[in-house]
Protein backbone atom coordinates (compact mmCIF):
# COMPACT_ATOMS: atom_id res chain seq x y z
CA UNK A 1 0.00 0.00 0.00
CA UNK A 2 1.32 3.67 -1.12
CA UNK A 3 -0.04 6.29 1.39
CA UNK A 4 -0.02 10.57 -0.22
CA UNK A 5 -1.36 13.34 1.51
CA UNK A 6 -4.00 16.27 0.74
CA UNK A 7 -4.39 19.42 2.69
CA UNK A 8 -7.83 21.05 2.13
CA UNK A 9 -9.14 24.71 2.58
CA UNK A 10 -6.51 26.22 1.65
CA UNK A 11 -7.04 30.03 1.21
CA UNK A 12 -5.81 33.33 2.10
CA UNK A 13 -7.87 32.71 5.61
CA UNK A 14 -6.66 29.88 7.80
CA UNK A 15 -4.99 28.33 10.29
CA UNK A 16 -1.65 29.75 9.31
CA UNK A 17 0.04 28.30 12.36
CA UNK A 18 -1.23 24.99 11.84
CA UNK A 19 -0.63 24.77 8.12
CA UNK A 20 2.74 26.23 8.56
CA UNK A 21 3.58 23.32 10.86
CA UNK A 22 2.29 20.46 8.22
CA UNK A 23 4.27 22.90 5.48
CA UNK A 24 7.55 22.24 7.99
CA UNK A 25 6.67 18.35 8.78
CA UNK A 26 6.76 17.28 5.05
CA UNK A 27 9.56 19.60 3.94
CA UNK A 28 11.16 17.96 6.88
CA UNK A 29 10.48 14.62 5.18
CA UNK A 30 11.16 15.41 1.93
CA UNK A 31 6.77 15.02 1.43
CA UNK A 32 5.11 16.86 -1.65
CA UNK A 33 1.59 16.39 -0.60
CA UNK A 34 -2.18 18.13 -3.00
CA UNK A 35 -3.13 21.70 -1.71
CA UNK A 36 -6.60 21.99 -1.83
CA UNK A 37 -7.16 25.96 -2.96
CA UNK A 38 -10.65 27.87 -2.89
CA UNK A 39 -10.53 30.26 -5.42
CA UNK A 40 -12.61 32.35 -3.90
CA UNK A 41 -13.64 31.66 -0.50
CA UNK A 42 -16.78 32.99 0.67
CA UNK A 43 -17.47 30.78 3.58
CA UNK A 44 -18.34 32.65 6.87
CA UNK A 45 -17.17 29.67 8.77
CA UNK A 46 -13.87 29.84 7.11
CA UNK A 47 -13.62 33.78 6.40
CA UNK A 48 -13.48 34.10 10.64
CA UNK A 49 -9.81 32.78 10.49
CA UNK A 50 -6.43 34.76 10.21
CA UNK A 51 -6.37 36.63 7.28
CA UNK A 52 -2.45 36.57 5.26
CA UNK A 53 -2.39 38.68 2.58
CA UNK A 54 1.01 37.21 1.41
CA UNK A 55 -0.22 34.17 1.22
CA UNK A 56 -0.69 33.29 -2.42
CA UNK A 57 3.05 33.96 -2.85
CA UNK A 58 3.74 31.50 -0.40
CA UNK A 59 1.49 28.97 -1.88
CA UNK A 60 3.08 29.49 -5.28
CA UNK A 61 6.35 28.57 -3.61
CA UNK A 62 5.14 25.30 -2.47
CA UNK A 63 3.68 24.64 -6.32
CA UNK A 64 7.02 25.48 -7.54
CA UNK A 65 8.65 23.15 -5.29
CA UNK A 66 6.41 20.27 -6.64
CA UNK A 67 3.77 20.56 -4.22
CA UNK A 68 0.29 19.66 -6.49
CA UNK A 69 -2.79 22.45 -6.25
CA UNK A 70 -6.05 21.33 -6.50
CA UNK A 71 -9.33 23.84 -7.81
CA UNK A 72 -11.58 23.24 -4.18
CA UNK A 73 -14.69 24.27 -5.52
CA UNK A 74 -15.57 28.30 -6.10
CA UNK A 75 -16.53 29.97 -3.32
CA UNK A 76 -16.88 27.25 -0.67
CA UNK A 77 -20.30 27.92 -0.10
CA UNK A 78 -23.03 25.17 0.21
CA UNK A 79 -26.06 26.39 -2.27
CA UNK A 80 -27.79 23.20 -1.94
CA UNK A 81 -28.81 20.40 0.43
CA UNK A 82 -28.04 17.73 -2.14
CA UNK A 83 -25.36 14.56 -1.37
CA UNK A 84 -24.09 14.65 -4.68
CA UNK A 85 -23.15 10.84 -6.42
CA UNK A 86 -20.96 9.77 -2.95
CA UNK A 87 -23.87 10.42 -0.68
CA UNK A 88 -21.47 11.37 1.68
CA UNK A 89 -22.74 14.75 3.12
CA UNK A 90 -26.20 16.36 2.92
CA UNK A 91 -25.29 19.86 1.27
CA UNK A 92 -23.00 20.52 -1.73
CA UNK A 93 -21.65 23.70 -3.67
CA UNK A 94 -22.52 21.80 -7.13
CA UNK A 95 -24.45 18.95 -7.15
CA UNK A 96 -28.40 19.75 -8.15
CA UNK A 97 -27.52 22.93 -9.88
CA UNK A 98 -28.32 23.30 -13.58
CA UNK A 99 -24.88 22.39 -16.11
CA UNK A 100 -24.32 26.10 -17.34
CA UNK A 101 -24.40 27.57 -13.44
CA UNK A 102 -21.83 24.62 -12.37
CA UNK A 103 -20.16 25.21 -15.81
CA UNK A 104 -19.55 28.87 -14.95
CA UNK A 105 -18.41 28.64 -11.28
CA UNK A 106 -16.06 26.29 -12.17
CA UNK A 107 -14.45 28.44 -14.98
CA UNK A 108 -14.67 31.41 -13.05
CA UNK A 109 -12.80 29.10 -9.92
CA UNK A 110 -10.18 27.85 -12.65
CA UNK A 111 -9.36 31.70 -14.16
CA UNK A 112 -8.97 33.26 -10.51
CA UNK A 113 -6.79 30.13 -9.86
CA UNK A 114 -4.95 30.67 -12.77
CA UNK A 115 -4.78 34.57 -12.31
CA UNK A 116 -2.56 33.83 -9.02
CA UNK A 117 -0.03 30.97 -10.65
CA UNK A 118 -2.01 27.72 -9.43
CA UNK A 119 -3.42 26.68 -12.59
CA UNK A 120 -4.65 23.13 -12.18
CA UNK A 121 -5.93 20.06 -13.74
CA UNK A 122 -7.34 18.61 -10.22
CA UNK A 123 -10.79 18.99 -8.87
CA UNK A 124 -11.75 19.01 -5.49
CA UNK A 125 -14.78 19.08 -4.50
CA UNK A 126 -16.40 20.72 -1.36
CA UNK A 127 -18.35 18.26 1.11
CA UNK A 128 -17.21 15.36 -1.22
CA UNK A 129 -20.34 16.77 -3.15
CA UNK A 130 -20.87 16.09 -7.18
CA UNK A 131 -22.72 15.14 -9.66
CA UNK A 132 -23.23 14.05 -13.32
CA UNK A 133 -23.34 17.70 -14.43
CA UNK A 134 -20.36 18.76 -12.01
CA UNK A 135 -17.94 16.06 -14.11
CA UNK A 136 -19.20 16.60 -17.59
CA UNK A 137 -18.30 20.65 -16.66
CA UNK A 138 -14.95 19.41 -15.39
CA UNK A 139 -14.56 17.62 -18.70
CA UNK A 140 -15.42 20.41 -21.02
CA UNK A 141 -12.83 22.76 -18.97
CA UNK A 142 -9.81 20.64 -19.60
CA UNK A 143 -10.21 18.74 -15.98
CA UNK A 144 -8.05 15.26 -15.95
CA UNK A 145 -8.01 14.49 -12.41
CA UNK A 146 -10.76 14.23 -9.45
CA UNK A 147 -9.86 13.78 -5.56
CA UNK A 148 -12.05 12.08 -4.24
CA UNK A 149 -14.27 8.24 -3.43
CA UNK A 150 -13.77 5.62 -1.24
CA UNK A 151 -12.05 3.11 -3.47
CA UNK A 152 -8.92 1.53 -2.85
CA UNK A 153 -7.25 2.12 -6.44
CA UNK A 154 -8.17 5.06 -8.69
CA UNK A 155 -10.55 4.37 -11.48
CA UNK A 156 -12.14 6.57 -14.69
CA UNK A 157 -15.32 7.76 -14.40
CA UNK A 158 -16.71 10.62 -17.35
CA UNK A 159 -12.87 10.39 -19.13
CA UNK A 160 -12.25 11.72 -15.62
CA UNK A 161 -9.13 9.48 -13.13
CA UNK A 162 -10.45 9.80 -9.80
CA UNK A 163 -7.96 9.06 -7.35
CA UNK A 164 -9.67 7.99 -4.21
CA UNK A 165 -9.58 10.21 -0.96
CA UNK A 166 -10.30 8.16 2.45
CA UNK A 167 -9.16 8.62 5.53
CA UNK A 168 -7.91 11.88 8.04
CA UNK A 169 -5.21 10.04 9.32
CA UNK A 170 -2.69 7.44 7.98
CA UNK A 171 -3.53 3.29 8.77
CA UNK A 172 -1.46 0.48 7.53
CA UNK A 173 -3.18 -1.45 4.68
CA UNK A 174 -1.47 -4.32 2.48
CA UNK A 175 -2.93 -2.91 -0.99
CA UNK A 176 -3.92 0.48 -2.97
CA UNK A 177 -3.55 3.91 -2.56
CA UNK A 178 -4.44 6.01 0.83
CA UNK A 179 -4.93 9.67 0.51
CA UNK A 180 -4.79 10.87 3.73
CA UNK A 181 -7.48 14.34 3.87
CA UNK A 182 -5.95 16.89 6.58
CA UNK A 183 -8.05 19.79 7.85
CA UNK A 184 -5.21 22.00 9.44
CA UNK A 185 -7.84 24.56 10.50
CA UNK A 186 -9.57 22.22 12.41
CA UNK A 187 -6.72 19.51 13.54
CA UNK A 188 -5.39 19.96 17.19
CA UNK A 189 -2.18 18.90 18.57
CA UNK A 190 -2.79 15.39 19.40
CA UNK A 191 -3.57 14.90 15.20
CA UNK A 192 -0.01 16.67 14.45
CA UNK A 193 1.37 13.99 17.30
CA UNK A 194 0.26 11.01 15.41
CA UNK A 195 1.06 12.28 11.98
CA UNK A 196 4.30 12.75 12.91
CA UNK A 197 4.74 9.61 14.40
CA UNK A 198 3.67 7.89 11.51
CA UNK A 199 5.20 9.30 8.93
CA UNK A 200 8.60 9.25 10.92
CA UNK A 201 7.99 5.27 11.06
CA UNK A 202 6.87 4.80 7.59
CA UNK A 203 8.62 6.55 5.32
CA UNK A 204 8.97 3.77 2.42
CA UNK A 205 4.91 3.70 2.48
CA UNK A 206 4.36 7.69 1.48
CA UNK A 207 4.32 8.86 -2.05
CA UNK A 208 4.10 12.40 -3.38
CA UNK A 209 0.93 13.25 -4.75
CA UNK A 210 2.26 13.66 -7.81
CA UNK A 211 2.72 9.92 -8.04
CA UNK A 212 0.07 9.09 -6.79
CA UNK A 213 -1.60 10.46 -10.40
CA UNK A 214 0.25 7.96 -11.89
CA UNK A 215 -0.80 5.57 -9.50
CA UNK A 216 -2.99 2.51 -12.08
CA UNK A 217 -6.72 2.53 -12.11
CA UNK A 218 -8.87 -0.55 -11.66
CA UNK A 219 -11.92 0.29 -13.80
CA UNK A 220 -14.50 -2.00 -12.81
CA UNK A 221 -12.57 -3.79 -9.41
CA UNK A 222 -12.25 -0.50 -8.14
CA UNK A 223 -15.77 1.03 -8.77
CA UNK A 224 -17.43 -2.45 -7.26
CA UNK A 225 -15.30 -1.41 -4.08
CA UNK A 226 -15.92 1.69 -3.79
CA UNK A 227 -19.65 0.79 -3.74
CA UNK A 228 -19.55 -1.53 -1.59
CA UNK A 229 -17.23 0.54 0.91
CA UNK A 230 -20.31 2.90 0.72
CA UNK A 231 -22.90 0.41 1.70
CA UNK A 232 -21.28 -0.07 4.30
CA UNK A 233 -21.04 3.87 5.76
CA UNK A 234 -24.70 3.54 5.09
CA UNK A 235 -25.68 0.17 7.24
CA UNK A 236 -23.17 1.41 9.75
CA UNK A 237 -24.87 4.96 10.29
CA UNK A 238 -28.50 3.06 9.99
CA UNK A 239 -27.05 0.67 13.04
CA UNK A 240 -25.70 4.01 15.01
ZN1 LIG B 1 -13.53 22.26 2.03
Amino acid sequence: MKVTFRIDDVSLYMNWENFNYLVELFNKNSIKPLLGVIPDNKDPKLCRLTYNSGGWDEIVQLKERGWMIAQHGYKHLYLTKNPGILGINQYSEFAGIDYSTQYEMIAKGKKLLAQIGLASNIFMAPAHSYDTNTLIALKQLDFRYVTDGYSIFPYENNSLKFIPCQKSQPINGLVGLLTVCLHPNTMVSGDFEKLNKWIVGNPHKICDYSCALNYPSYGMLSKAIEKLVLSLRYVKKAVI
